[in-house]
Parts: structure tokens; C-alpha cells; sequence
């Protein structure tokens, strides 16, 4: 018999993150412990209104109630992912849950996740994302992050508030500093363009060697990626447009990838599934984060080899982190090689 507790902790960001819709400064997370008697397993929530619970308090209520009324934890995995899908409890309270499942499946089984689910360690470095600023303010940011080794792969937040004048400027900034860097850049408008500023932004960027562009349209206005598809001089993702594998199909008509969330989709089983749909459709296929500590990260690091581009820095920019994970080693987030995903609570 399995028993369920939860832990709910502040994550404050080191520096506050602003991206088109506003600004984030810290979340209150929710991170569930499932315990068989031997071993416990840990998952993380970090609530978001999109993801279907706005607080930690919340995503405890959903859980709370399908443990009580839905006979979850019986059966397979997959089987609880499916009631708790049915019972319709938000996805990054299912996130949670299915995370911490795998966990406890692995240390019970005594092997990391990744060798649980058949993969390999990542190969694949991640981006590291810098968010709307003033220019004086980004370029001080570049010149931190050359200290710490982390310029490899930016993804540079546009769609600024202010227009496309001001992402130029942003963007020209970040260009000054690195110089003759080779440094790979990634932009993502979290849908702040207009259909003519995204097809304006499309060749401005493309002329700047960025190599693809993510959610350059709000979610809802997928019609209008049809427009910007054709004769497209970037590679198109999408991620508020695409929370889980259902919306896979009729995506990959006007996208080349999409960028899928632990938090969107509802966690490692339902992740490997998009991994699969998005493959059967030829897409491209990015993992990202929301404001997840390391427990989370190295979840979504467990199945990083299975993706052609990586997102995962949310941990790297939490001050004080009450947590410990997956390590970055040479710019490649890596499970650490222990039972499970290798996160846990530093005072658990
Ligand atoms: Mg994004």
C-alpha cells in the first residue's frame, strides 16, 4: 500500500524573468513524496493558470481528491495516468504524480530512470534563456553568463510589449557582446507577434543565423501559422500551441517541432508519447521547463536523449535551490547516477 504526502516550497528566482505576458520572480511549488514502505518517490508541480492549476494549493486539492475518490495509485502507471486524465485533475498536478511514480518504480527496480526507460544519458547541451530587458541590461547579462561557461545556447525571449523595435534592439545587444562567439541562438516570441511582425521578425532573424523560432503567434491563432509556414525562412516550433499529443497531428501541418513541458502535458508518460507522435509526423521535438527546481529537471533530463533540441535551465536560476539534481556538465543537464531521476529535497 502506498502512501502520499506533500511538501510545498518557494522558489525564488536569482533573476526575475520577463517574457511577453509578464513578469515571474519565484513560484510556490508543490512536490509530492510517494512512499511503498522502502523507498519514496518524488515529483514536482509548478502551478501555472495555462497548465490548469494557478497554486501549489490548488494542485494539492486535484491530487487530494482523485487519491481519495479515483483509486489511483492501483494498477500500472499508465493506468493511473489515464484515471487521473479521465478525472480530470489539471496536468501539472498529473505531472507530479506520474513523476514521482517513476521514481519509485525505479528505486525499486535500483536503476536511474533513463536506464529504466531504455535510453542513454543526453547528449544534446541545453539552451540557457535570457529574458526581455533593456539592452544595457542584456549585454550585462551576456557577459555574466561568459564567466560561468554557459554560452552555448541562448534562447532569447522576444515579443516584447513594446514592439519589434525593441526586440531588434534587445537582440542587436546580445549580437554586440558575443561577437565572433559560437554561440547558438534560439528566440522564442511566447506568441507577442502580430502575423506581419512574426513574418517581419521571421527574415530579420534568419538573417542573424538564429536557427529557429518558438511560439511566434499566441496560443489560439494556430490558423495563422499556416501563413507564416509557407515559404518560411525559419524553422517554426510551437508551445503554448501544443500541450499534449493530441494536438500533435494537425500541428505538424504548419510547424517543423514542437517544445513539450512535463507541466503541459502531464509527465514522463505522456511526454514519451509525444515524443512518438511527433516522430510518426516528422517533427522536431524540443524539451522545456516552466519554473521547475532540479527534482523536475532531472525528470524531464531522464528522457532528454530523446530530443533533438533541450530547454532545461530553470533549476540554474533558483536562489537559494532547496533542491538537488541533474548536474550540468559541459552544458549538457545530466541525471546523475543514481536509483531514480536523481532529484531529491536538500533537507528530505
Ligand atoms: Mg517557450
Amino acid at each position: 500500500m502506498k502512501s502520499v504526502k506533500f511538501k510545498t516550497l518557494y522558489l525564488k528566482k536569482r533573476f526575475p524573468l520577463k517574457i511577453s505576458r509578464g513578469i515571474f520572480s519565484g513560484s510556490e511549488n508543490l512536490f509530492v513524496l510517494i512512499s511503498d514502505g522502502k523507498n519514496v518517490g518524488l515529483g514536482e508541480m509548478c502551478p501555472g493558470a495555462t497548465e490548469g492549476a494557478e497554486s501549489a494549493k490548488v494542485g494539492q486539492k486535484h491530487l487530494e481528491d482523485f487519491l481519495r475518490e479515483g483509486d489511483g495509485l492501483s494498477g500500472s502507471i499508465l493506468d493511473t495516468y489515464l484515471k487521473a486524465v479521465d478525472f480530470g485533475i489539471a496536468p501539472c498536478a498529473i505531472a507530479a504524480l506520474d513523476m514521482a511514480l517513476w521514481d519509485l518504480r525505479a528505486k525499486e527496480a535500483n536503476m536511474t530512470l533513463f536506464r529504466l526507460f531504455g535510453l542513454s544519458l543526453p547528449k544534446v547541451s541545453t539552451s540557457i534563456t535570457i529574458g526581455i530587458m533593456s539592452p544595457v541590461e542584456v549585454q550585462e547579462r551576456v557577459r555574466h553568463l561568459k564567466e560561468k561557461g554557459m554560452l552555448e545556447n541562448l534562447k532569447i525571449k522576444l515579443g516584447s510589449p513594446e514592439g519589434i523595435d525593441h526586440d531588434k534592439e534587445m537582440f542587436s545587444a546580445i549580437s554586440e557582446t558575443l561577437q565572433n562567439s559560437s554561440t547558438k541562438l534560439r528566440v522564442d516570441a511566447n506568441g507577442g507577434w502580430s502575423v506581419e511582425d512574426a513574418h517581419k521578425m521571421l527574415i530579420w532573424l534568419q538573417e542573424r543565423n538564429v536557427e529557429y523560432v518558438e511560439q511566434p503567434l499566441a496560443w489560439g491563432e494556430e490558423e495563422n501559422l499556416r501563413f507564416l509556414f509557407k515559404g518560411r525562412p525559419l524553422p517554426l516550433f510551437v508551445d503554448e500551441s501544443c500541450r499534449n499529443s493530441k494536438d500533435i497531428p494537425e500541428l505538424s501541418e504548419y510547424v517543423d517541432g514542437i517544445n513539450l513541458k512535463l507541466m503541459k502535458c502531464g509527465g514522463l508518460t505522456e511526454a514519451i508519447r509525444m515524443v512518438g507522435v511527433s516522430r510518426a509526423h516528422n517533427l522536431k521535438t524540443m524539451v522545456g521547463c516552466m519554473g521547475e527546481s532540479s527534482v523536475s529537471i532531472s525528470a524531464g533530463a531522464a528522457i532528454g536523449s530523446l530530443f533533438d533540441y533541450i530547454d532545461l535551465d530553470s533549476h540554474l536560476n533558483i536562489d537559494p535551490n532547496p533542491t538537488s539534481g541533474a548536474l550540468l556538465v559541459n552544458g549538457i543537464v545530466t541525471p546523475q547516477d543514481v536509483p531514480g531521476h536523481g532529484g531529491s529535497l536538500k533537507d528530505a
